[in-house]
């Protein structure tokens, strides 16, 4: 998962951008104990009364709820900072089901971000372009020659025109490339 940007690449120190990555890595797909330590999760009080099934129910909750908040948090970067957004359609299953891509991206909380997100760009005015999935990380963002492969390079090198550049930033400047392209062919030609 990366995202890029008109103004840069990926190592654009924006906020939103730095806690995406700090989320995805703490709750992509921990278990519910390393969730609970990684998001220092406050430690709930037992009351009396309150039967375990309960204190791991409320657990869940705080959890989720936390999840939820900096889904918000970060929708609203991208919808403030950004006027189109560009996203790839993907199968998000079929990506978690992949051990190399199993461990940067959750189903659910990757599904609830993008609905969250184009539910606020939305309200803003923003548009959310999404974009086919295909050649996004084997074309050179440089050049835009096919350079092959397989998911366990995570680094692209264009033979071609000498880009070297993070897999997924090679990828994310395709699909802006491409959603800009679309952006820009619904445009109305018209003079108004
Ligand atoms: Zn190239």
């Amino acid at each position: 998962m990366a995202v890029t940007s008109m103004a840069g690449s990926a190592t654009t120190g924006a906020w939103w951008m730095r806690r995406w990555t700090k989320f995805m890595q703490q709750v992509g797909v921990a278990s519910d104990a390393n969730e609970l330590r990684g998001l220092r999760v406050k430690r709930l009080e037992v009351q009396p009364g309150l039967i375990q099934a309960q204190v791991v129910a409320r657990r869940h909750e705080r959890i989720a709820n936390r999840r939820k908040g900096t889904l918000h948090k970060l929708a609203r970067g991208y919808v403030n900072g950004f006027d189109v957004i560009t996203v790839e359609e993907l199968n998000v299953s079929g990506m978690v089901q992949n051990h190399h891509l199993a461990r940067s991206i959750s189903d659910a909380a990757w599904s609830a971000f993008r609905q969250i997100r184009t539910n606020k760009a939305a309200s803003a005015g923003r548009r959310v372009i999404a974009v086919a999935p295909h050649f996004t990380s084997q074309k050179c963002s440089g050049c835009g020659e096919y350079v092959p492969k397989s998911l366990s390079v995570r680094t692209h090198v264009c033979p071609y025109c000498g880009l070297v550049d993070d897999r997924d930033v090679n990828a994310a400047k395709n699909i802006l490339r491409k959603g800009l392209d679309e952006a820009i062919a619904d445009c109305p030609t018209g003079t108004g």
